[in-house]
This record gives structure tokens, sequence and C-alpha cells, in this order.
């Protein structure tokens, strides 16, 4: 099978940072080929649990899901993992929402918890040639907003 190289986000809120570990250690040589780009906290623990190199952007709550969401925005990312926690309030709220609209907005695939991510890293596309349907934004892009 043909490998690739995918641009993959790993982001866990605190409680959740053992299982995205979990997960990554299970994963780890389907994991390898890629590059991995991370929230702060996130990236130190991946780095040191699994000694592997990942490109850390600022804490989540410092900004770093609004840098991966920019990324997003660049198709700079093939994959985001983000194990964010349904049971405790955070600072970021915003920021969540932000990545994980964007995430949407740019038809990138999304995995927010480890039966998701399992289905993803296991899925042939992961290795295979896919092009994943851009949507065109030209119309929305080239509109004038006449209502002010
Ligand atoms: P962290 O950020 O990896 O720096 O803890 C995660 C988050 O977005 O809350």
């Amino acid at each position: 099978m043909k490998m690739k190289t995918l641009n993959i986000a790993l982001v866990a809120h605190d409680h959740k940072k053992d299982a995205l570990i979990d997960w990554a250690k299970y994963n780890l040589e389907m994991l390898k080929p890629h590059n991995l780009y991370a929230t702060g906290t996130t990236g130190k623990l991946l780095e040191a649990e699994l000694g592997i190199a990942v490109n850390k952007m600022q804490s989540g709550p410092l900004g770093g899901d609004l840098q991966l969401g920019a990324m997003i925005s660049k198709g700079e990312i093939d994959l985001l993992v983000f194990f964010w926690d349904p049971l405790e309030a955070q600072p970021h709220d915003p920021d969540i929402k932000a990545l994980l609209r964007i995430a949407v907005v740019w038809n990138i695939p999304v995995a927010c918890n480890r039966a998701s991510a399992d289905y993803i890293i296991s899925s042939n596309l992961m290795s295979e040639d896919y092009s994943r349907e851009l949507p065109d934004y030209t119309d929305y892009n080239n509109r004038m907003n006449k209502s002010g």
C-alpha cells in the first residue's frame, strides 16, 4: 500500500489527555510516518510519553486551538483528533467551537472520541489517494453585502 504523509493535529483537554496518550501509544506505528501537530501541553505529553517529535502550538487556552484552526483554513491539516471534555467547562470554549467549526468549514475528518479515532486511523483512506472535496466558497467570497 502506498504511504502518504498527512498532517495530523492532536488536542486533548486535561481529563482526556490520558485517553489520547493511550490511543496514540496504541497507534504509534500508524502515526509515526505523519507530521504531528498539537496544542502545547498535549504536544509535550505526546513527546514525553511516545518519544516522537510533535510540532507544538501554544497551549490551548493561550491560543493553540486557534493556531490549529488557522492551519486548517490554510489547508495545512489533513486530520484533527480532538478529545474534548464534555463534562467540564473550559475557559477557552469559544476557541474550541472555532476549531471544531473551521474543521467542518474545510471538510477535514475530525475524531472527538476514541471510537471515531479508531475508525479513522484504521481506514484505508489513511494510505490511499483520497482527495477530500474542497468546498467552493467562490460565491461566498464574491458576495457583496447590500444590506448595510
Ligand atoms: P493543551 O490544550 O494541550 O495545551 O492542554 C488543549 C486545549 O485546547 O484545551
